[in-house]
């Protein structure tokens, strides 16, 4: 029989944990979150983001540019939040307008603030496995992985994916932690023949039904990290086709409420150590 990694939950108690914490201080932090251009999913993004802000006592500050604004646009507003005594975390939502590099906005988020771990230096720091602001979702998965106390030592890890937001740095942090990793991508031959040796598997690819019941092995763990809008029924689907592989695994996430609300109550927490980060500055 399975067990249901319950992401919504544990999220929860880290967001109360948040909350806790932020009423007995004595002043807020702030996250900023910066939106360019129309992306419907992104402004939903965006919108949840400063719901859950509001919940735990961070103060949310929306700035929005236009579709058309430059880099040096982004590239200014970004200067002036790194200098803003009340931001402590700054978020960029992607994904960005074509026209705009992705890399030169990133890296102009001050690596104290970059509460998304996106910036080359927080990178660095992961790869180094040096104390720093990691990415949301892949903290969101360890903290999943140490709640549930799956030893990952030595077990044989296929992550699905090799984006910079999920892929890589899951890949790293398991590296860290001493797992034997294996990325697969769009261009791997195949993908079965990898998933079927998995102790644990992570799918963050954006393709409903890509893991199914042929494709792993009785025991395997899974972490589920895509989110699928079906056409048809309006509802969201992960990677994995949950109904079919769920009896073949002693753990696996659902979708909704696996990853999704971790990659939050993350954020929130990274807003959090970059406030206390910054006050041991002053
Ligand atoms: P991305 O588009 O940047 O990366 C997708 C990855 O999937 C790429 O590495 C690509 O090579 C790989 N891929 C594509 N087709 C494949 C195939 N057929 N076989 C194997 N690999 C394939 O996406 P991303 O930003 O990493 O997000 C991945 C998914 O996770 C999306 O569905 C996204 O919405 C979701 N996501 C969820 C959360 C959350 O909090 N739950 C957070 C971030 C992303």
């Amino acid at each position: 029989m399975y067990k249901l990694i319950d992401g919504k939950k544990v999220a929860e108690s880290i967001r109360n944990k948040i909350k806790d914490e932020i009423n007995s201080l004595d002043t807020k932090p702030g996250l900023a979150v910066v939106l360019i251009g129309n992306d419907p999913s992104s402004k939903v993004y965006v919108n949840l983001k400063y719901k859950k802000c509001m919940e735990v006592g961070i103060e949310s500050y929306k700035y929005e540019l236009s579709e058309d604004s430059s880099e040096d646009d982004v590239i200014e507003l970004i200067t002036k939040l790194n200098d803003d005594k009340k931001i402590n975390g700054i978020l960029v939502q992607m994904p960005l307008p074509k026209h705009i590099n992705r890399n030169n906005v990133l890296k102009a988020v001050d690596v104290s603030k970059d509460v998304d771990g996106f910036n080359p230096e927080s990178i660095g720091n992961l790869i180094l496995n040096k104390q720093g602001l990691y990415p949301c979702t892949p903290v969101g998965i360890i903290k999943l992985i140490d709640h549930y106390n799956i030893d990952v030592k030595g077990k044989e890890v296929v992550v699905i994916g090799n984006s910079i937001i999920v892929g890589n740095p899951i890949s790293q942090l398991l590296l860290n932690r001493m797992a034997t990793v294996t990325v697969c991508h769009i261009e791997t031959k195949d993908l079965s023949l990898y998933t079927k040796k998995a102790d644990i598997i992570i799918s963050a690819v954006g393709k409903k039904n890509l893991v199914t019941k042929d494709m792993v092995k009785e025991g395997v763990i899974i972490f589920d990290v895509g989110i699928n809008k079906d056409k048809e029924d309006g509802k969201i689907y992960g990677d994995v086709d949950f109904e079919q592989v769920k009896d073949l695994c002693s753990y696996i996430t659902p979708v909704p409420g696996g990853i999704g609300p971790m990659t939050i109550a993350c954020l929130l927490e990274n807003t959090l150590i970059a406030y206390k980060n910054q006050g041991k500055d002053k």
